[in-house]
């Protein structure tokens, strides 16, 4: 059987081609020329797979999409602390070449670093303050190519264009030297932007790059790190409130996934842990967004479920629990004992909020009741209390450390406790006490350690 997904793209292509509106950008010559029946959009997910419909050989140049992963290769260069002072996250509700509103009014320091002024200041903290434009654009065009996991190549054609028009971004650059924002030669961190912004692309090469940020700044296929998780976090934070220019609110609400856009009609939206998407056509709105790119993401974000404030997934469904009998003993005449184990079964991607329902739940089993909770503590007799991670796919830090204190609190009270987690994914070393306390990956192992080997099952607790 064929995967439904590549004609689900082409149905998202043929339902945008028709919107006609919008023009390629006027002020690259090569981009005015664009031949704007170029349709093109890809996904990817984080395991590197990859579909993609239309022109997705066509390239163009990556213009703004590029200052996204500059971004990153900033605080990398320069750390986040410098990279603060130097360039705000506060959206500045105008055009991405705008000055006024580009910077501060009172510090003239960049609002975003997804407009040309924060972008440039960006540019100049790639490798550090006495780089050449060479070095500068030798580096990020390595971290581009790594990211889109080919080599990529800058278009002198695009690049010679753009210089030729460059006096708005050459004034911003020297604004921003004059006010201390970028250290070096102002108009050598324009020319390496300019060239940063000439790197070609296709839809499945943003598509990949996306999913690198959706994955914690891993590439999915090389499996290389290439931004650190904190850094990926900041990335993605000021794409959803910066990434598509002055229409950044209108996208958030509709499509809701963090983006960013470029003047050469690109999108990437990278919906963090799950996917990565591309979309390509020419022709730009009024704010510099491309028409049918916007439209291919509506569709895709409305149809596939991707607005990341979707609350349709409740985490209420995250613990399960049961109740089993063992037997026990039973062997050379003794009598067999019959001992009530407890079971709290997580599942799926954990994080605090699943946490917390299962220390509550635990919390009610095993507490005496209360005027309040006259129905809680039915188990409090279990002789042990089994904590099933068999359906856990991940467990975040927070999720983590609250289920080590709930076990360490259980084995203060006295209790046996039995961690059933396959993946390891609990990763608890200190342990007080080893008679009390054992992580197993089989349930049958759970099953020896309650009742000695050989023990069973009651038949109706099949729910471990
Ligand atoms: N090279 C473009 C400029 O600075 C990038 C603009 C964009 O894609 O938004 O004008």
């Amino acid at each position: 059987m064929e995967s439904p997904i590549p004609d689900y793209l082409n149905r998202v292509l043929e339902a945008t081609r028709p919107l006609e509106s919008g023009q390629p950008a006027g002020y690259i010559e090569t981009l005015a020329k664009a031949d704007t029946s170029k349709l093109a959009v890809a996904l990817a997910m984080v395991d590197g797979t990859i579909y993609s419909a239309g022109d997705d050989q066509v390239e163009f140049s990556i213009q703004s999409i590029s200052k996204a992963f500059v971004y990153a290769l900033a605080i990398d260069d320069a750390g986040l602390d410098k990279v603060l002072e130097k360039i705000g996250v506060e959206p500045s509700g105008g055009a991405y070449n705008g000055i006024p509103v580009s910077v501060d009014r009172s510090t003239s320091r960049p609002m975003n670093p997804m407009i040309n002024a924060g972008a440039i200041a960006a540019h100049a903290l790639v490798v550090g303050p006495n780089a050449t434009v060479e070095e500068r654009t030798d580096r990020i065009l390595k971290a581009l190519s790594r990211l889109a996991g080919r080599q990529l190549h800058v278009d002198e054609t695009v690049y010679e264009d753009e210089l030729k028009d460059s006096g708005r971004n050459m004034g911003i650059a020297y604004i921003l030297k004059a006010a201390g924002f970028i250290e070096c030669d102002p108009q050598d961190a324009v020319k390496g932007y300019i060239r940063q912004c000439a790197i070609n692309v296709n839809v499945r090469d943003l598509a990949m790059m996306a999913a690198t940020l959706c994955n914690g700044g891993k590439q999915p296929i090389s499996g290389d790190q290439i931004f650190p998780q904190q850094s990926v976090r900041q990335v993605l934070s000021v794409m959803t409130t910066c990434g598509m220019y002055d229409a950044a609110g209108t996208w958030v609400a509709n499509v809701g996934i963090p983006a960013k856009s470029g003047v050469a009609g690109g999108i990437i939206g990278a919906l963090p842990g799950q996917l990565g998407i591309a979309a390509f056509s020419p022709k730009l709105d009024k704010k510099g967004n491309s028409v049918r790119g916007v439209a291919i993401c509506e569709k895709m974000s409305r149809d596939m479920g991707l607005h990341m404030m979707d609350a349709s997934q409740i985490s209420r469904s995250t613990v399960r629990v049961s109740v089993a009998i063992i037997e026990a003993g039973g062997g050379k005449g003794k009598p067999v004992e019959k001992r009530k184990v407890i079971i709290f079964s997580l599942k799926g991607a954990v994080r605090f909020t699943g946490l917390e329902r299962l220390s509550r739940t635990i919390a009610h089993e095993l507490s005496p009741p209360t005027p309040e909770h006259p129905d809680a503590g039915k188990h409090r007799d279990a002789y042990a209390v089994v904590i099933s991670l068999r359906e856990v796919y991940s467990l975040n830090k927070i999720a983590r450390q609250i289920l080590h204190d709930d076990i360490q609190r259980l084995l203060i009270e006295g209790r046996r406790v039995i961690v059933i987690d396959p993946t390891t994914a609990l990763r608890m070393e200190t342990v007080k006490d080893e008679n009390s306390f054992h992580i197993v990956s089989y349930e049958a192992e759970a099953r020896d350690f309650i009742g000695g080997s050989g023990c069973k099952l009651n038949p109706s607790s099949d729910l471990w």
